[in-house]
């Protein structure tokens, strides 16, 4: 009985009667709460059009899926572990319209797995392992597929860190990263005690809208990032020190470029906004 994957009791035992255990390299922290599963569900529904494939990175053993399955026309799963992955079928297999593939979501083509036919919208859901949360989402945003959400649960810190505004104590390069992706909302926590095995701490469920139209436009994009990525490279140090540190330019010309974006040198990576990364990553293309 699929709804039995929700009892703590009922996973130990299956894990014992199949060999297995819970993987701390893969994150495995599985969702016991039904409702907890249903308003992430319904968070990913809400903000998506008819028809939709929702893509789930890390299905485990299908506690999220169950419920992405009743409401998406089709659910593509990405999970790494080969052990539970044969439970995880079992535990689908009344589900017609869920797709599984055992492979690291880090390696695969997302387009080929979705396999999107024409007029299909897509969307992301997924409560993310925490070790590659950060490069999961950059992956999914690099990908540049037309995702019209995608709701994501990830650590309280982490969350915070994605949804951080210029000036909050958070805001790093993921969030500038971000900001220029979409829109980042925090929708709600989710209690240690909605797990199995329980973590030591919060999680929260955000929500990522990509924006239909960026909100700035930078000549050279694969610059703008570096010069984002850069700027954050040591905290303590001036935008000038970063830049002239990280990025293949040389003194003078970084000095430039800043003089010519308007920034003071001696700012901090932490105090610039998209609009004044893309100034300075403009003026550097300048300088090329
Ligand atoms: N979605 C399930 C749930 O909510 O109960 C499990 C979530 S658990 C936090 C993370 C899942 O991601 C695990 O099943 C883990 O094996 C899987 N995982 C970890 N790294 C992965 C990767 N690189 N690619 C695909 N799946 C991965």
């Amino acid at each position: 009985m699929a709804e039995s994957i929700y009892s703590p009791t009922y996973i130990r035992e299956q894990l014992n009667a199949r060999g297995l255990r819970m993987q701390k390299k893969f994150g495995q922290n599985f969702l016991i709460s039904p409702a907890v599963c249903e308003n992430i569900a319904s968070a990913a529904k809400s903000t998506t059009s008819e028809p939709t494939v929702c893509l789930e990175i890390g299905p485990g053993i299908g506690a999220l899926t169950l419920r992405l399955a009743e409401k998406f026309d089709r659910v593509v799963c990405i999970e790494i572990d080969r052990g539970v992955f044969p439970w995880l079928g079992e535990n689908l297999a009344e589900k017609d319209n869920v797709t599984l593939f055992n492979a690291d979501a880090l390696e695969v083509d997302f387009a080929e797995k979705l396999a999107a036919k024409e007029g299909e919208k897509l969307a992301v859901c997924a409560n993310l392992p925490y070790s590659v949360t950060s490069p999961l989402i950059l992956k999914l945003v690099e990908s540049a597929l037309p995702f019209e959400s995608l709701t994501l649960m990830v650590q309280k810190e982490a969350a915070e860190r994605f949804a951080a505004k210029v000036g909050d104590d958070s805001y790093g390069s993921l969030s500038a990263y971000l900001a220029y992706y979409g829109t980042v909302k925090k929708l709600f926590d989710v209690k240690e005690a909605n797990f199995y095995p329980r973590p030591t701490v919060t999680s929260s469920v955000i929500q990522i809208i990509p924006h239909q139209k960026k909100p700035v436009e930078p000549k050279d994009e694969t610059l703008f990032f570096a010069v984002i990525r850069a700027a954050f490279s040591a905290r303590r140090k001036t935008v000038y020190n970063c830049l002239s540190s990280a990025l293949s330019f040389s003194k003078e010309a970084v000095a430039a470029a800043l003089d010519q974006a308007q920034i003071d040198p001696m700012r901090r990576g932490e105090t610039l906004c998209l609009d004044e990364f893309c100034a300075i990553a403009d003026a550097l293309c300048t300088n090329l």
